[in-house]
């Protein structure tokens, strides 16, 4: 029997899209999602398009006992771990949740994987570990500095990664700092469902499009950019999906290792591109006005790829106008879904 690769959160946005790249490359998938931010029916979709549906348990990372027994009752490989709280504005409101989410949470699960001998670790980290860029693009060694509790403890589990690896042999272990995912599956099934009003630009303007909201604010147009709107380097879902398993690939294939990679493009677009970007993909314009800054935002913030490239042989290959069709058509069926 392969041996499965154990998903935490992967009914969620990136997590389940990445369950459907390692069901397509011939893995066996469990997930583990407590559904907190997700819904079952993803799993419906992820049978239809791979024609697989991996194994679900409905469950908490940080709930100990239930862990020992999915890690004694299957033969897991690796960990890829999505599971985790992820609204800047929300940590700061209530940090202990974010705190004892994502790194209690990690911790536990780290302590099972220990537990059960499994060293394999692939984690979704962020580039907000970057903190205010004081170049750019950002390489991975640039100093990691923090703002709010959602980016602290994602910086505190890199940190806990490090100290884990150098305690004891055999870790493999990736800290993927992710840019801004974007877009959906090619198909319309899968993409990012938000609860509530969207923090993030792309969900924004894709509702707006769609006519579920009247506009957007634009949060600042006085950056030192070329537009004056922040500019961000947007990833479609799916190359990040594909720089998962080249990560997990490189963990298998090497000897214990701890690495933090950047999985972006390299290129950095401002609120102004993607909104136009989005309006030739959906062929409606966007209604939007200028608003005053968001507290804790940055001007600009790109990866520099280089490292990811060499080390793992990947690049992401979608720019913004895939990104937005994809988004879209996934847009266009989660309305058609919810209205019936
Ligand atoms: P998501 O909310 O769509 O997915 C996270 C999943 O984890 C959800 O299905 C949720 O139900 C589950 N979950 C949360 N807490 C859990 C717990 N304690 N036990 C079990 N399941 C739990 O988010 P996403 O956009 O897919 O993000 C995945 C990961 O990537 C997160 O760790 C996030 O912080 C990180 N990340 C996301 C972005 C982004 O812009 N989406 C950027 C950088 C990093
Ligand atoms: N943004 C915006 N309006 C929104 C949401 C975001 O103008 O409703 C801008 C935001 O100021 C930033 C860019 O869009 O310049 C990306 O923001 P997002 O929240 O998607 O990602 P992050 O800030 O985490 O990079």
């Amino acid at each position: 029997m392969t041996p499965y690769i154990l998903v935490t959160g992967g009914t969620g946005f990136i997590g389940s899209l990445t369950t459907v790249s390692l069901l397509e490359a011939g893995h066996n998938v469990l997930i583990l999602d407590n559904l907190s931010n997700s819904s079952p029916s993803v799993l419906d979709a992820i049978e239809k398009i791979t024609g697989k549906r991996p194994d679900f348990i409905q469950g908490d990372i940080r709930d100990a006992a239930l862990l020992a027994d999915l890690f004694s009752r299957y033969s897991i490989q690796a960990v890829m771990h999505f599971a985790g709280l992820k609204a800047v504005g929300e940590s700061v409101q209530f940090p202990l949740r974010y705190y004892d989410n994502n790194v209690h949470g990690s911790v536990q699960l780290l302590q099972a994987m220990q537990a059960a001998n499994v060293r394999t670790f692939i984690f979704s980290s962020s580039a907000t570990v970057y903190g205010d860029p004081k170049f750019l693009p950002l390489t991975e060694d640039h100093p990691l500095s923090t703002t709010n509790p959602y980016g602290h403890s994602k910086l505190m589990v890199e940190e806990i990664l490090q100290n884990l690896y150098k305690s004891e042999d055999g870790w493999r272990i990736a800290c993927l700092r992710y840019f801004n995912p974007v877009g959906a599956h090619p198909s319309g099934l899968i993409g990012e469902a938000p609860q509530g009003i969207p923090n993030n630009l792309m969900p924004y303007v894709a509702q707006v499009a769609v006519g579920e909201r009247a506009q957007l604010s634009v949060f600042g147009d006085d950056y030192d950019t070329p537009d004056g709107t922040g500019v961000r380097d947007y990833i479609h879902v799916m190359d990040l999906a594909e720089g998962h398993l080249a990560a997990l690939n490189y963990c298998l294939e090497n000897d214990s290792e701890l690495l933090a990679v950047n999985l972006g493009t390299g290129t950095g677009y401002s609120v102004l591109d993607m909104i136009s970007a989005f309006e030739r993909s959906s062929q409606r314009r966007i209604a939007y006005q200028i608003a005053p800054r968001r507290p804790g935002d940055i001007a600009s913030c790109w990866a520099d790829t280089s490292f990811a490239r060499k080390k793992l042989g990947w690049t992401a290959s979608s720019g913004i106008q895939k990104m937005c069709d994809d988004a879209w058509r996934w847009q266009c069926h989660a309305a058609a879904t919810k209205n019936g």
